[in-house]
């Protein structure tokens, strides 16, 4: 009986049970990194969960979907440009930051924090997740230059422009009212003291001009941490070609998001791995694997048929590996393009 049980196993699709093997170990020698969630806002202000928080973020289903590391951000909605607004936005995203903080020391047998992509390395190989801090919505830096270092202090390594509306900083793509013409003095002077600290420039959410100034101010190359590809769904928040081309020429990363808004105008239910896959490839054929990866935006809207939650990334290297793409490719795609990236922020602050 137990001789007939262990051949039916056998038996079953031979052909999917190598490539589940296939994914593994291919898992086990690549880093896989994540650059956009909004874990933060539920974590830190329970009371404000917003209905997109899904609880599709934890160190638990980081290890499962075999992800190693994400970019966990502390996101401010848009308010008023004004010294109480400005407060109140520093005030939410220390508080995330903290959260973050604490969630990650109350799982140190699961993850810590990093700081570098050396970091990212040296947690892997103890076998833990690693949780990078980044801030969508430079609405929390006022007017006031000394907060970027603040944040640097803070362990954040990644500030989002903008977010839904323009702030002190730059215009935003979904508003409407163009403030500053891309950047304005002021966020001309953020990014040459994210380029100082060593931080990373996310372009994502920011308008055309905003996007295309901030890649030609930046000394180091920026990324898109959770967009879309404007010329296969043509919404503000997504890259159009010349975007993608000048953030490539520079050295940068186009990250797609797993989301439907991101992805196809097809309701929810028909929006899977194919569509994300399509965005790649948009992007991989205009500028290159070297300039692709992956911006989930889970519990901010992100998911997907198929990649419902982190528990499910390693679907994603399935279907690539299905596509064709080789092992290399995915392991770039998947965060050796990122941890490049990091390097050279690292290294650019050094060299002041
Ligand atoms: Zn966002």
């Amino acid at each position: 009986m137990k001789l007939l049980f262990l051949f039916c196993l056998l038996a079953q699709s031979p052909v999917t049970d190598s490539l589940d093997i296939k994914v593994e170990h291919l898992h086990d020698v690549i880093l896989s990194v994540d650059t956009h969630n909004d874990f933060a806002m539920a974590l830190a202000f329970p009371e404000r969960r917003s209905t997109v928080a899904k609880g599709q973020v934890s160190f638990e289903q980081m290890k499962k979907g075999r992800l190693d590391a994400a970019f966990f951000s502390a996101y401010q909605e848009q308010g008023p440009r004004t010294l109480e607004g400005h407060e109140r936005a520093k005030y939410l995203a220390d508080s995330m930051l903290r959260s973050l903080h604490r969630y990650a020391a109350e799982h140190e047998q699961l993850a810590g924090v990093a700081y570098s992509a050396g970091d990212v390395k040296e947690l892997k190989e103890q076998g833990k997740a690693a949780m990078l801090l980044s801030i969508e919505n430079a609405y929390c830096l006022g007017q006031d230059i000394s907060l970027v270092e603040h944040y640097y202090r803070m362990g954040v390594r990644m500030i989002g422009l903008t977010h839904n509306g323009s702030n002190c900083v730059a215009d935003a793509a979904m508003d409407s009212l163009e403030i500053h013409g891309g950047l304005s003095p002021f966020g001309y002077r953020v990014i040459q003291e994210m380029n100082r600290l060593g931080m990373i420039v996310d372009v994502s959410h920011a308008s055309r001009k905003t996007c295309l100034q901030a890649v030609q101010e930046s000394r180091a190359p920026v990324m898109a941490s959770h967009s879309g590809v404007y010329n296969l769904k043509e919404i503000p928040r997504n890259l159009t070609d010349e975007e993608i081309l000048t953030i490539a020429a520079k050295g940068g990363l186009i990250q797609i998001s797993i989301g439907r808004y991101f992805l196809s105008f097809l309701p929810k239910p028909e929006v899977g791995l194919e569509h994300l896959l399509e965005h790649i490839k948009y992007v991989v054929d205009l500028v290159g694997i070297d300039h692709v990866g992956i911006g989930s935006d889970f519990d901010g809207g992100g998911g997907i048929v198929g990649v419902e939650d982190m528990g499910k990334m390693k679907t994603i290297t399935r279907a690539l590996l299905k596509k064709g793409y080789s092992e290399g490719d995915i392991g770039k795609l998947w965060g050796g393009n990122v941890l490049r990236l990091m390097e050279e922020v690292a290294r650019n602050a050094g060299s002041f």
